[in-house]
């Protein structure tokens, strides 16, 4: 028996997890290690948000999961990990031993140190935790509906963009159904760079801008966030904001403990793995979605290039365990961004084509929807 032991429950774990359940692998202990007993579909989190989705509807029943592919199950967050004796510290049970190891924890938001633990500054990810905290306002607003709430949001890329937009539409359903004015709430959004969603075409980024200046959502482009002490955000410029909670969306970043291990890693903590998303300096060791960073093929921290890895993941371990040389994986250059803008549209991008409309929401609900059926109406192994 060897021990396989899958670290995190990120969305290429979920895929591998079904991959075994469908077809298992002899001679193989599977273990799952996961802080939590679901995980979020990054694709729908910021739908449920605007209150479209269920909770249920956009996470992955973990435990079903590990049952479905007979793994043994750890609800535990990992802290370190020896590498001379191949185990995984974890928060609250012993050191947990593998002979192969693969890496999907995701990323979370930089944060900068001061920031870390202060109250109403919430981070959007882990998601439980974000989701936690969002539920908590939700009850504040509904508690004390007169009160003007001002909320900001840090960053402009994806991640925040749906944010600002999925907040605003839950948010003004629930003053609606009170029948309370709108205007008790406000939103801002501070950005660093001169444009919206600089990943993208210009187009996708003034489209944005439109939008929010339709909505009302106020933006404060080139706003670097100096100093926090809520209700009081200054900048570096000088501008100075009152927020009564700050959502933090910035750029992706890896835990410490990877790089401390003695793991490779990049300038930005995350490990770096070959073509078969092993690691470059422990071949044993396999690291997929965002925590990885494709050496050969760096790609956006997304949800969609951590769902792709699932399948060539499993193939890689059957290859191992046989005896087999790995197989080399080639991420996809192109790909579809679908970005809901809570209003039951989306905008499409693919490569430099891009645009707005009521068909490509339907697609992306279609999509997303589909991606989660595999996981409640899971096959005969
Ligand atoms: C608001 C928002 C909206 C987004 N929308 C989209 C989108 O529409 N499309 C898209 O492609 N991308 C989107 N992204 C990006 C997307 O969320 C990530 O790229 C994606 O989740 C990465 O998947 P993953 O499998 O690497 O990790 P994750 O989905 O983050 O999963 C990691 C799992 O590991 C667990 N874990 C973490 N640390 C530990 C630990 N130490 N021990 C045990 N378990 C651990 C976590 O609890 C989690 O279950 C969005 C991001 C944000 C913040």
């Amino acid at each position: 028996m060897q021990d396989l032991v899958l670290l995190g429950g990120g969305h290429a774990h979920a895929i591998a997890l079904r991959l075994f359940g469908i077809t298992p692998l002899p001679g193989v202990r599977l273990t799952l290690i996961s802080e939590n007993f679901e995980t979020a579909y990054s694709g729908m989190l910021p739908g449920h948000v605007a209150g479209i989705y269920s909770h249920e509807g956009c996470h992955i029943d973990l435990n079903e999961l590990a049952k479905f592919a007979k793994a043994q199950v750890f609800v535990d967050q990992a802290i370190g990990l020896d590498l001379q004796a191949n185990q995984v510290f974890c928060g609250n049970h012993p050191p947990l031993p593998f002979d192969v190891l693969s890496i999907d924890i995701g990323s979370t938001p930089h944060l900068p140190a001061g920031l870390v633990g202060m109250d109403r500054v919430i981070p959007a990810k882990p998601v439980h935790h974000f989701l936690e905290q969002w539920r908590s306002l939700l009850h504040t607003v509904a508690q004390q509906r007169d009160r003007p709430l001002q909320l900001g949001i840090v960053g402009g890329g994806a991640g925040g963009v749906e944010l600002a937009l999925n907040m605003q539409r839950r948010l003004q359903d629930l003053l609606k159904a009170a029948e309370k004015p709108l205007s008790n709430i406000s939103l801002h959004l501070l950005h660093r760079g001169s444009q919206l969603l600089p990943r993208h075409p210009p187009w996708v980024g003034d489209r944005v801008h439109q939008i929010f200046e339709h909505r009302g959502i106020q933006l404060h482009l080139n706003e670097t966030v100096h100093t926090v002490k809520l209700p009081h955000v200054r900048c570096v410029s000088g501008f100075e904001l009152q927020c009564d909670y700050l959502f933090w969306v910035t750029q992706a970043t890896a835990p410490k403990w990877l790089g401390a291990a003695g793991l490779a890693v990049n300038d930005a903590g995350f490990l770096l793995v070959d073509n078969t998303l092993r690691s470059l300096s422990h071949p044993h060791i396999f690291a997929v979605g965002d925590i990885a960073t494709m050496v050969n093929h760096p790609r956006p921290k997304a949800g969609v290039f951590a769902v792709r890895q699932g399948k060539p993941l499993v193939e890689n371990f059957r290859r191992l365990v046989q005896g087999q040389p790995l197989k080399p994986f080639h991420p996809q250059k192109r790909y579809l961004s679908l970005i809901g803008t809570a209003d039951d549209q989306a905008i499409a991008v693919w490569g430099k084509l891009s645009g707005q409309s009521k068909w490509f929401w339907q697609w992306k609900d279609h999509l997303d929807r589909q991606f989660m059926q595999r996981f409640k109406n899971l096959p005969d192994s």
